[in-house]
């Protein structure tokens, strides 16, 4: 009896096992606006940590599927989360047991270097920035070399050198040595089955004049953001203010300036990544105002997602701290939309806390919206200055 029973509980557990283990997998591509792959299904509330940006038309593997996600796996030993509208299934593919790199170009043009690599398919790929010395990393997946051969042309001016590795045998590994130290911004895309990495370039002048300066006052429209506590003043309205100060302050030192807003408007954050990617500014600062569930939090704080892109940060970060306000932080790895650029360098200015009495009471003054202005101007400044 007892055997007979252990055995069905065997058998039980071996049809379920085999049930969920068979899911056949299925292909597809990314589609859509700024597809991209998470590391795992952590859920915070801006979002779970990005691996990556990819291009659409991207082909994927998809082994299971969890909630709005699809698992989707990239090598024989990575793994990646897709978002499902941002993935097309396409029976037609002929898949391929491992793709051949082919050969390399490197060069450029009036603003950017490029490295291209051709591939009979458009393979996922992920991309990182290093510093000391300043480098970014690219793992293409699936892809085996028979790259033989690399073409370095003089109009390549950022580009110090270019090699690679076979990580595993189903990972290619692009390493991109840089001449400066700090990294200006580089976006990957296809361009028909060549993966292209685009390289931007320290501007030959670092004075604020000859700069493109991006400035994002962050909610706007039905999108209100936070609400001071005691005034009930909205976060939209007073990160547009600080903003056209900032606009204002860098434009009489003649800086180029982008405003993503200049009106109460909405706009979503794909459009502002889209509209940023499109203006290809020099930096990107982002103003808003913090909140917290808890009252006595309080203080100014600066964050980037990429560690190529924490100067300015670091910089402004200690400007703002002029001004009086508690030391919040400088905080690195933030999944914030617009940190989530790599195009260009991007500081996020959380410029106090307006669910703090004593924050609030500085926010409201129109006075302080000048000096939030000069003392971001001032970090941009000391962070171009020690730019090497
Ligand atoms: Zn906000």
């Amino acid at each position: 009896m007892y055997l007979a029973a252990m055995r069905s509980i065997a058998l039980i557990l071996f049809v379920f096992i085999s049930y969920t283990g068979t899911a056949q997998p299925f292909y597809g591509r990314t589609t859509g606006r700024l597809p991209y792959l998470n590391y795992g299904l952590g859920e915070d509330r801006l979002g779970g940590a990005k691996m990556t940006y990819l291009d659409s038309n991207i082909l994927v593997k998809v082994v299971d599927s969890v909630k709005a996600d699809y698992k989707i796996q990239l090598s024989s030993s990575h793994f990646a989360y897709l978002p499902k509208n941002h993935f097309r299934r396409d029976t037609s593919i002929k898949i391929q047991p491992h793709y051949n790199t082919a050969s390399w170009r490197i060069w450029g043009d009036d603003k950017h270097d490029f490295v291209s690599i051709a591939l009979p398919e458009k393979l996922p790929y992920r991309v990182q920035q290093e510093i000391n010395p300043s480098k970014i990393i690219v793992d293409i997946f699936g892809a085996v070399s028979n790259t033989n051969w690399i073409t370095q042309l003089k109009t390549a001016k950022e580009i110090k050198n270019a090699w690679y590795e076979q990580l595993q045998d189903d990972v290619f590994r692009i390493h991109i040595l840089l001449k400066h130290q700090q990294h200006w911004g580089h976006l990957l895309y296809y361009n028909k089955n060549a993966l292209h990495i685009r390289i931007k370039r320290q501007p030959e002048s670092l004075k604020i004049k000859n700069l493109k300066i991006a400035i994002d006052a962050g909610h706007g429209g039905v999108n209100t953001g936070a609400t001071g506590i005691t005034t009930q003043i909205k976060e939209k309205d007073y990160t547009l203010k600080m903003a056209q100060q900032l606009e204002k302050y860098l434009t009489s030192k003649k800086a180029t300036v982008f405003m993503t807003r200049s009106e109460d408007v909405d706009i979503n954050m794909i459009d502002r990544t889209l509209m940023l990617r499109e203006q290809d500014p020099d930096i990107l600062i982002s103003i808003h105002l913090n909140s917290s569930s808890n009252q006595a939090i309080k203080g100014t704080s600066t964050y980037y997602r990429h560690i190529g892109f924490r100067p300015p940060s670091e910089k402004i970060l200690d400007r703002m701290l002029e001004l009086g306000l508690a030391n919040f932080g400088n905080i690195g790895a933030f999944n914030f939309s617009l940190s989530g650029p790599t195009e260009y360098p991007n500081t996020l200015v959380e410029v106090a806390f307006l669910s703090n009495r004593e924050d609030e009471q500085r926010i409201i003054e129109p006075k302080f919206h000048k000096d939030v202005a000069k003392q971001i101007y001032k970090g941009i400044k000391d962070w171009l200055k020690n730019i090497k």
